[in-house]
């Protein structure tokens, strides 16, 4: 299978080309049919597996419809582990979304200024790109609206366990719309992990690469 048969736009599909990219790794096979469907996934797939790409593009797809809903809060949520995780998923999605020059990314992240990232979230933003702290921060000092938010991604969801965030994913997902569509990556789904990904997906894809 290649890119061009994913029924992807064409402006996230020159996109692709550009970056050089021709076929899809075995998760983007699989995850990206099923996410632009609609369905909610559970992917077990390991860095260098071409996750990233797997939901960034169903989710900029996502994002080329308009939405129907007032407000400036995000359409989709990112939630990562780690700063470094964050700033790769923001590279690439600008690489993904070269050709959607009107598309807003803002990353939450800690160590970087509170205050410059107050003030991004004050025009419309389709993507937030977060580790879990920081966001909590922002919901904490009231500046968070997940009105608009459509799809929530948790990337390394066990790593974000590892690391104590169980508290903050589920404040944040409690934030969330029931309406939104979810696609959790993670490299098990053993004990905790399993049970926050039943928790927060309905009937979802399950994929295991
Ligand atoms: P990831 O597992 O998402 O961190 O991706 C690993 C690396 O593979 C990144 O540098 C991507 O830019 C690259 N990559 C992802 N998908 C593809 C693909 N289908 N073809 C070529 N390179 C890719």
């Amino acid at each position: 299978i290649k890119f061009s048969e994913l029924h992807l736009d064409p402006a996230i599909l020159g996109a692709l080309v550009a970056a050089g990219y021709d076929t899809p790794t075995p998760v983007q096979a699989q995850a990206v049919p099923a996410a632009l469907r609609g369905a909610d996934i559970m992917a077990s797939a390991q860095t260098g597996s071409g996750k990233t790409a797997a939901f960034l593009l169903p989710a900029l797809q996502k994002l080329m419809r308009r939405s129907d809903k007032p407000g400036k809060g995000p359409r989709v949520l990112v939630l990562t582990p780690t700063r470094e995780l964050a700033a790769q998923v923001e590279k690439n999605a600008q690489i993904y979304a070269k050709n959607l020059r009107w598309l807003r990314s803002v990353t939450l992240v800690g160590g970087a200024s509170f205050g410059h990232q107050i003030k991004s979230l004050n025009r419309p933003i389709d993507i937030i790109v977060a580790t879990p702290g920081r966001l909590m921060d922002h919901m904490r000092s009231g500046r968070m609206d997940f009105d608009r938010l459509e799809m929530l991604v948790l990337d390394e969801a066990d790593r974000m366990l590892d690391m104590g965030f169980i508290d903050d994913i589920e404040t944040i997902v409690a934030a969330t719309p029931a309406s939104r569509q979810t696609l959790l990556f993670s490299a098990t789904w053993d004990g905790a992990v399993g049970k926050l990904a039943r928790k927060l997906t309905k009937n979802p894809e399950v994929i295991d690469i």
